[in-house]
């Protein structure tokens, strides 16, 4: 029989990366999409959106006093994005190491932003930073018939099930 993930204890983890403009514009999403299947992590919705700044203001809300704010927005808001929800044991935390330090500066090389980018206003991509944080953008950015339940064949060769 197949284990449903959400049936392993930590394993329906869920987080939110997206793609930022400048990624999407630099046809990088294939790449981006391929380290987190090649991790191991299940791809469980994607989409590509123009996001609206609504969306933007809510999901930035803690940055909103940082003099970078509106340069932030206008960024995001720029062109299209590529947002996804990936699954996994730990993958908040994983996916965090994965994407590098928020400044590219000190991104350490292997990681998304330490390939891919140089300066902290262009670094690439957004992953949640932590498991409460993830929960609410995964909200803000997909409705629940978006989010897709499904049941990976292989997933003995990824967890002790
Ligand atoms: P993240 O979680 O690693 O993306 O970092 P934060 O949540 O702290 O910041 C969100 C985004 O705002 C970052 O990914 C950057 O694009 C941008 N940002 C953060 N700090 C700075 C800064 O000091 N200067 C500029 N220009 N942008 C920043
Ligand atoms: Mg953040």
């Amino acid at each position: 029989f197949y284990a449903t993930t959400s049936a392993i204890p930590g394993v329906g983890e869920r987080t939110l990366i997206a793609v930022k403009p400048d990624g999407v514009q630099r046809r990088l999403v294939g790449q981006i999409v391929q380290r987190f299947e090649q991790r191991g992590f299940k791809l469980v919705g994607l989409k590509m959106v123009k996001a609206p700044e609504e969306l933007l203001s809510q999901h930035y809300h803690d940055l909103r006093k940082k003099p970078f704010y509106p340069n932030l927005l206008r960024y995001m808001h720029s062109g299209p994005v590529v947002a996804m929800v990936w699954e996994g044991h730990n993958v908040v935390r994983t996916s965090r190491l994965m994407v590098g330090d928020t400044n590219p500066a000190e991104a350490h090389p292997g990681t998304v932003r330490g390939d891919f980018s140089i300066h902290i206003s262009r670094n690439v991509i957004h992953a949640s930073d932590s498991v409460e944080g993830a929960q609410r953008e995964i909200q803000l950015w997909f409705n629940c018939t978006e989010l897709l339940d499904w049941v990976c064949c292989d997933h003995s060769n990824t967890y002790q099930l």
